[in-house]
């Protein structure tokens, strides 16, 4: 969909593809009995400056804007989001095997890409993170 509107903007010819009835994929609000649900995104997060004035015209008047203030718990105290830049806090032992970890995931020529999650995190964030966050 952004790709056609980008498109639409350039004026170049696009033709819209959707198995649904509706458009939206994922990131849909339905409404039910007065209730409106969002599928999957609740936030948007923009940061783009291109983005940021289309969205808002999409979504007209109806959101309210926050500032995230996100921490993580961890070993008895709150460390600042996201955890892999920030270690502050935490006990030097730990934050050692985070920082530790993390640059050696960062060195490491994963021969294969994650199969799960947890690999992901392992291969990307390395074992102290993984491990302590
Ligand atoms: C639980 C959860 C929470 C989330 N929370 C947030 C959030 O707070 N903020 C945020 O920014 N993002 C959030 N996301 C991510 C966001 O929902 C997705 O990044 C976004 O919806 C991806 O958009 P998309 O167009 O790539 O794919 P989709 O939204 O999956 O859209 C794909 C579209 O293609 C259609 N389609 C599929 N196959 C065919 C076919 N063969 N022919 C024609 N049409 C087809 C589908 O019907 C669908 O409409 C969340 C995701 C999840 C799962």
């Amino acid at each position: 969909m952004s790709a056609a509107l980008e498109l639409q903007r350039q004026g170049v010819d696009y033709r819209l593809i959707e198995r649904l009835a509706h458009p939206g994929g994922h990131a849909i609000t339905t409404e039910d009995s007065g209730f409106r649900f969002d599928r999957t995104g609740h936030l948007l997060h923009l940061r783009n400056d291109a983005m940021r004035p289309r969205v808002l015209e999409w979504i007209g008047d109806d959101y309210v804007e926050v500032q995230r203030r996100s921490v993580i718990f961890s070993h008895g105290v709150y460390t600042r989001y996201p955890f892999q830049a920030n270690t502050f806090g935490l006990p030097p032992k730990i934050a050692a095997e985070c920082l530790l970890g993390f640059i050696q995931a960062h060195h490491t020529d994963h021969q294969r890409p994650p199969a799960n999650f947890e690999e992901f995190c392992r291969m990307q964030f390395g074992d102290g993170i993984s491990d302590h966050h």
